[in-house]
């Protein structure tokens, strides 16, 4: 079993003085590991399957915050959206519209990401970049009451060429950047740069990432996810 409480204090030490939010992935792992980082003050935890969100939302602390890292389909977004933190998998124009009517239901603002295709591997979600501009240029999103659009997600090519890798997180900083510039609503807030994993969150964290997704380094390797 890995030593989940070491591990965290690891990662931590081996960070020193940056500034993020650790997220701790905990998809495939089970409650007790979790309740092990929890121990250790660790509040954030990911997931990136709607059921298994569900089922370790009710079953552990309710001051865990909740981040929905995984593709999200319109027609789950009901069973998270009055407990999810953060969902940093929007890829979507219709996937934000369905998060904001079913926050409306819960009477809750939603904070959500903008994933953003980074990587050169053509299986990962992503927005659409053109779709993205012609709706924050449309003024449309000022309708969407109850999501915020707080920061961007991405993920880098898994590869171990760490020139790429910073390049394609240089790029996402680019975008965040650019959006952040050009756009103000008041649901729209770029802060967040959510990129950085077990292989990469050091790179990420130099090219500006504010928050980074570890899954393996702190709970070991899954057997699938
Ligand atoms: C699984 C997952 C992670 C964590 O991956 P590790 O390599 O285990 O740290 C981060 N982000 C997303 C979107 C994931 O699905």
């Amino acid at each position: 079993m890995p030593n989940v409480a070491q591990n965290i204090g690891n990662i931590k030490k081996e960070l020193g003085d940056y500034k993020y939010t650790l997220v701790a992935i905990s998809k495939t792992k089970p409650n007790e590991m979790i309740l092990e980082a929890y121990e250790e003050g660790q509040r954030d935890f990911g997931e990136n399957k709607v059921q298994e969100l569900v089922d370790k939302y009710e079953a552990l602390p309710k001051d865990i915050k909740w981040h929905m890292v995984g593709h999200l389909q319109r027609n789950k977004v009901k069973y998270i959206a009055s407990f999810v933190h953060l969902v940093h998998s929007v890829d979507s124009i219709r996937l934000l519209k369905a998060i904001d009517k079913e926050g409306k239901k819960s009477e809750r603002t939603i904070n959500c990401l903008l994933q953003v295709h980074i990587a050169e591997e053509s299986t990962k979600f992503g927005f659409d970049e053109n779709e993205l501009e012609n709706f924050l240029a449309s003024g449309e999103l000022a309708n969407l009451k109850n999501i915020k659009i707080v920061g961007m997600m991405g993920m880098a090519t898994f590869t171990d060429d760490e020139t790429q890798i910073m390049r394609e997180f240089q790029s996402l900083k680019g975008l965040f950047d650019h959006y952040s510039a050009k756009f103000n609503f008041e649901n729209f807030d770029l802060k967040e740069l959510s990129m950085g994993m077990s292989g990469d969150y050091k790179i990420a964290l130099e090219c500006g990432s504010t928050m980074i997704r570890v899954g393996s380094s702190i709970f070991g390797e899954r057997n699938y996810g």
